[in-house]
């Protein structure tokens, strides 16, 4: 029996689930907001997402790709053009009919049948449609290919089931939408939007992920194919954290967007599509939270060191709040990661002990406590918060000549950044199996283990009816295909479900 006592109420043993949405509220993250499935961002939550793009966008445009905007509204006939495309979001629109509401005679307000849209308008689901009918307008020429663009916005999926973060109703994205000349360009441009989601999601979020192919029955409604990068969350299911599309010609052809080639033949372009949302920040509480809140990785923490003074209210807390002006200031001068330290000064009032847990829940990555004892001696108490715990169990509290905590605040800040990426990949690692068999699928999943993770198997890539059975026989274990992996060792088996000659890996999972 350990003898901490955690700061949450539930662990992450106890009931994952439950623990997921103690450390949204108590970190401070979100909050319902009244309206299914649509919650309102606080602040810690947001400073997050504004970090997330801030970063991602930097990516963004490091590869040449420009950002637009386009309409919350999307005329429902532009989505009829493409018929897979409509027939995969249909069931999630939300749709705008009326533009005035009149007295219902009731002392309530209907929509005015007066002002009826002659054709409704869909709240965005996704934007191919919109940005392709732009593109129509945008490319005449081979020399107007590769069309780069990108979009920072809020998407509307009328999900049934949701989770705060991980699937909301409304939520935000990027939506990366380019156009090129040829299948070769555009394959491309799939691959490098999903390596960016990778190396973004490892080196940013410090969440190990493995980038695939989706199998057909998982690809996005009109894609030719769809890549994604899975990670484990720490309860051993699957969280599909970002993709990547490759669209062919079928937008393309749908919106009119054609382009004369340099032989002067008319030739419809070939699309991409690539997008991740607020769900990060679902996927990096499931990696790096704990049963004392939440973990941030520096990279992406809006405060990276927070000073909390202990203030007396007597006094003395002057001479304190001066000496924690001043190490801040020093602090701030400082550079870790790249770009200068995000030090916050906390100068509420409150007791010192319920303001440092309030801090260890959200997840700052180093908490300095200064006493006047610290200042009077030029000192500084640290707190790391990836290591809380001594092995006494006591708060791994670390004091040091304040010049000492100045020149390391950045190598620790650095360390931590790798370390939760180090935990988390060993855990990874440490739950996916291989099975050679469809027994062995059954076996790995019901074993009597609380969070089983993954296992990795070899298929034939069955499609149509046989792909069906597949999803079915997975379905009946809860399971599901996550993806092809792209970098995986060379097959040498059977299929574990046709007995044919294998082609590929794929992983198997429970997902989110
Ligand atoms: P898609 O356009 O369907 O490929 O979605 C792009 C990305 O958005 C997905 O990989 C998910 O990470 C994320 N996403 C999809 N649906 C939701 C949702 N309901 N809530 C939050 N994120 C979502």
């Amino acid at each position: 029996m350990s003898a901490i006592r955690h700061a949450l109420s539930t662990s992450r043993e106890d009931d994952f689930a439950q623990w997921y949405q103690e450390v949204i509220s108590e970190a401070e993250m979100a909050e319902e907001s009244g309206v299914r499935g649509c919650m309102v961002i606080k602040p810690w939550g947001y400073g997050i997402w504004e970090r997330i793009q801030r970063l991602m966008d930097d990516r963004i445009k490091a590869a040449g790709v420009s950002n637009c905007y386009f309409p919350l509204f999307i005329p429902l006939s532009y989505f009829a053009k493409e018929a897979e495309h409509v027939e995969g979001f249909a069931k999630e629109m939300a749709v705008v009919t009326h533009h005035r509401l009149i007295a219902d005679g009731k002392g309530g307000l209907i929509p005015d049948p007066e002002a009826k849209l002659e054709e409704p308008l869909i709240v965005r689901p996704t934007s191919e449609t919109v940005i392709g009918a732009a593109m129509s307008r945008w490319i005449q020429s081979w020399r107007d290919l590769p069309l780069l663009t990108n979009q920072w916005a809020n998407v509307v999926r009328w999900e049934m089931r949701t989770r705060m973060f991980l699937r909301t109703s409304e939520f935000l994205w990027q939506e990366g939408h380019t156009a090129h000349a040829d299948r070769d360009d555009a394959m491309n441009e799939t691959l490098r939007a999903l390596e960016m989601y990778r190396g973004f999601a490892e080196q940013v979020l410090a969440m190990p992920v493995i980038a695939g192919e989706k199998p057909e029955n998982e690809r996005f409604p009109g894609a030719v194919a769809t890549y994604s990068i899975e990670a484990m969350m720490q309860d051993g299911k699957a969280l599909q954290a970002g993709t990547s599309h490759y669209l062919g010609t079928g937008f393309a052809e749908a919106s009119g967007i054609q382009y004369q080639d340099r032989e002067g033949t008319q030739q419809y372009a070939h699309t991409t599509s690539w997008g991740v949302s607020t769900r990060l920040i679902g996927g990096l509480i499931m990696t790096h939270g704990d049963d004392d809140g939440l973990r941030v990785p520096p990279a992406v923490a809006p405060h990276q060191i927070v000073i909390l003074p202990m203030l007396r209210e007597n006094d003395e807390d002057e001479a304190l709040l001066a000496y924690c002006e001043e190490l801040h200031a020093a602090i701030a001068a400082q550079h870790a990661l790249g770009e200068p330290i995000r030090v916050l000064l906390d100068k509420r009032p409150g007791k010192a002990t319920q303001k440092r847990w309030a801090w260890v829940k959200k997840g700052a990555p180093l908490i300095l406590e200064i006493g006047g004892r610290d200042a009077a001696g030029g000192q500084v108490s640290m707190l790391r918060r990836d290591r809380l715990w001594n092995d006494k169990a006591k708060a791994n509290i670390q004091a040091m000549p304040r010049e000492d905590f100045i020149a390391r605040a950045a190598a620790e800040l650095g360390d931590i950044q790798s370390s939760l990426f180090t935990e988390a990949e060993a855990k990874r690692d440490a739950n996916i199996a291989r099975a050679s068999s469809f027994a062995e699928v059954e076996a790995f999943f019901s074993e009597d283990k609380r969070y089983p993770g993954w296992v990795e198997v070899e298929w034939a890539r069955p499609t149509g009816a046989e792909l069906e059975q597949v999803v079915q026989k997975l379905k009946a274990l809860k399971l599901t295909m996550r993806n092809i992996p792209l970098d995986a060792e060379p097959v040498d088996g059977d299929c574990i479900f046709t007995g044919r000659p294998a082609v590929e890996r794929i992983y198997v999972a429970r997902a989110y």
